[in-house]
C-alpha cells in the first residue's frame, strides 16, 4: 500500500517537475559559447565583452572576499549585513559567483548559469512573467536583465539590448563613494549610480540564482536606503545588498549613515518584480 502511494505521489511529482521545467522556453539552436563555467547564448559579437565583464567582476570581488576573512567587521559589512555571523554564508555566495558554481538541478547533472542576449522575439518565453522576454525589454521602464528561476534545471539570465548601454568601465576611485548627509544619518542619493554598471548587474543576477538555491529568496530591494534598513536576518536574502557591499569595499568606502533609517518619504519603493534589475527611478512595480 505504501509502495502504491509512493508511486502515485512520485508520478504526480514527476508531472509537476516536468511542467515546471517546461515553463521556461529558450529557443533551441541559438548560438552558444561556453566560458568560465558560464554559457552565453545568442551573444555573438558581445560574448567577449561579457566574458571580460565577468572576469572584471571576479577581480572586483576579491577585496570583499578578503574583507570577509578579516578579524573584525568592516564598516561596509556592518552597514549592509549588520551581523558578523552572516560572514561565512556571504562568502559562500560570493565564491559561487566567482566560480559560476553549478546549481543543484532536478536532473542528475548540475548546470551553471546561462546568459541569453535577447535581440528579437520568440527567443525566451517565461511563464512566470507570462510573456516573451524580448517584448518585456521594449518597456522603457522595464528591466536591463532578468533572472528566470522557474526552471531549476537551467538557471537563465536574460539581457535586454539596454543592458549593453550601461557603462563598461568601472569607477575605481574613492570619490565614487556615496555621499552621506542629513547629519550623517542618510545617503544623499538612492545609490543606483554606484551600481549602474554591467559587471554589477551580472553580479546582481548571479546572486539571485545562488540566493534562490540556498535560501529560496527572491528579494529585490535596490534603493540603498532600503538595503540599509533591512533587518539583519533579511539582508542576506537581498541580491543588491551583496552588490552594494562588494562595490563599497572595492572602492574603499568607509563612511556610511550612522544608523539605518526607514526610507525617506517620496522615495519610490524600488521593489521590482522578482529578479528583474531595474534602475529607473520612475519605475514603480508595486
Ligand atoms: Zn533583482
Amino acid at each position: 500500500m505504501r509502495l502504491v502511494n509512493f508511486q502515485f505521489y512520485s508520478s504526480i511529482l514527476t508531472f509537476l517537475l516536468l511542467a515546471h521545467v517546461q515553463a521556461l522556453y529558450v529557443k533551441p539552436h541559438l548560438e552558444r559559447t561556453h566560458s568560465n563555467n558560464l554559457t552565453f547564448i545568442n551573444c555573438r559579437s558581445r560574448t567577449n565583452s561579457l566574458i571580460n565583464q565577468y572576469s572584471s567582476l571576479i577581480l572586483n570581488l576579491q577585496p570583499a572576499l578578503r574583507d570577509l576573512s578579516a578579524p573584525s567587521a568592516s564598516p561596509a559589512f556592518t552597514a549592509f549585513f549588520k551581523d558578523p555571523n552572516h560572514a561565512p554564508f556571504i562568502r559562500r555566495i560570493l565564491q559561487n559567483i566567482t566560480t559560476a558554481a553549478p546549481t543543484p538541478a532536478i536532473s542528475d547533472r548540475a548546470i551553471s548559469p546561462s546568459f541569453v542576449c535577447l535581440d528579437g522575439p520568440t527567443q525566451v518565453n517565461s511563464t512566470e512573467y507570462d510573456t516573451d522576454m524580448y517584448i518585456r525589454c521594449q518597456d522603457p521602464h522595464g528591466p536591463f536583465a532578468t533572472t528566470l528561476l522557474e526552471s531549476p534545471a537551467e538557471p537563465v539570465i536574460t539581457l535586454c539590448p539596454r543592458f549593453f548601454h550601461l557603462p563598461v568601465r568601472l569607477q575605481r576611485s574613492k570619490r565614487a563613494c556615496l555621499e552621506v548627509g542629513v547629519q550623517g544619518k542618510l545617503f544623499l542619493s538612492d545609490g543606483l549610480d554606484l551600481i549602474r554598471h554591467q559587471s554589477w548587474v551580472l553580479m546582481h543576477e548571479l546572486a539571485h540564482i545562488y540566493l534562490w538555491n540556498t535560501l529560496g529568496s527572491r528579494m529585490d530591494y535596490y534603493n540603498v536606503e532600503q538595503c540599509l534598513s533591512l533587518p539583519s536576518k533579511r539582508t542576506v536574502g537581498n541580491a543588491e545588498s551583496y552588490v552594494y557591499y562588494v562595490a563599497n569595499v572595492r572602492l574603499g568606502c568607509t563612511l556610511f549613515p550612522s544608523r539605518p533609517h526607514p526610507p525617506r518619504r517620496g522615495i519610490p519603493h524600488h521593489r521590482g518584480p522578482a529578479n528583474a534589475t531595474v534602475f529607473d527611478s520612475e519605475v514603480q512595480w508595486g
